[in-house]
């Protein structure tokens, strides 16, 4: 199995070439394709498997794919439940995202000073990658709009809700467009992940490595 069977474009077929990635990791071989099609998927998977790619180099197609790119708004938006993982998948989506033209990243998350994040979300912003909390923070004071989003990922929605996440999380889903994909991974795929997938996923393919 390679990259390119999966149907990935060249521009991110050459960042995975630079980074080293030989083949896709089991989890990026089943969720990558399905993910291209268009489907909501949720994942069970752990941290290692290279989930973050399997999520975020379809999110990056789907926007290298849109002629209107510049000033189109927020497209890409990452929930994850700590502040050292959203680091994490901001320098992936640097790294994966390297041949996309002028890709903006921004990283919102609490702990961290306020100014710089204003500044960022002052700007053109293609993918935000954020905690909750601080999201919200930003969403009551009108410094973000999540109109534009088409891509919904919740990364590690398991430790999301177990650290008391879950209003926010559906606070911030209200705010975003019914009309969207909705990438959802998660080590366990039951109980409290099932009823939030259950509430906000259009149809969702389950992937359980
Ligand atoms: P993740 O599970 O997304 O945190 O990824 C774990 C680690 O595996 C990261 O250091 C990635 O850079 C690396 N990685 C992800 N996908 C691949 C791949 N297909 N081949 C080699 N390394 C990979």
């Amino acid at each position: 199995m390679s990259f390119e069977a999966l149907g990935l474009a060249p521009g991110l077929l050459s960042a995975l070439a630079k980074a080293g990635f030989d083949e896709p990791t089991s989890v990026q071989a089943a969720a990558i394709p399905r993910a291209l099609a268009g489907h909501d998927l949720m994942v069970s998977s752990q941290t290692g498997s290279g989930k973050t790619a399997a999520f975020m180099l379809p999110a990056l197609q789907r926007i290298a794919g849109r002629p209107a790119n510049k000033g189109s708004g927020v497209q890409v938006l990452v929930l994850t439940p700590t502040r050292e993982l959203a680091m994490q998948v901001s320098d992936a989506t640097r790294q994966y995202g390297a041949q996309l033209k002028d890709l903006r990243i921004a990283t919102v998350v609490g702990g961290m000073p306020y100014g710089a994040q204003i500044k960022a979300l002052s700007r053109r912003v293609d993918v935000l990658v954020a905690t909750p909390g601080r999201l919200i923070d930003h969403l009551q004071a009108r410094r973000v709009n999540l109109s534009t989003v088409h891509t919904l990922v919740l990364d590690e929605a398991d430790r999301m809700l177990d650290m008391g996440f879950i209003e926010d999380i559906e606070s911030i889903i209200e705010r975003l467009p019914q009309e969207r994909q909705t990438l959802l991974f998660s080590a366990t795929l039951d109980g409290t992940v099932a009823r939030l997938a259950a509430k906000m996923m259009n149809e969702p393919q389950r992937i359980e490595i």
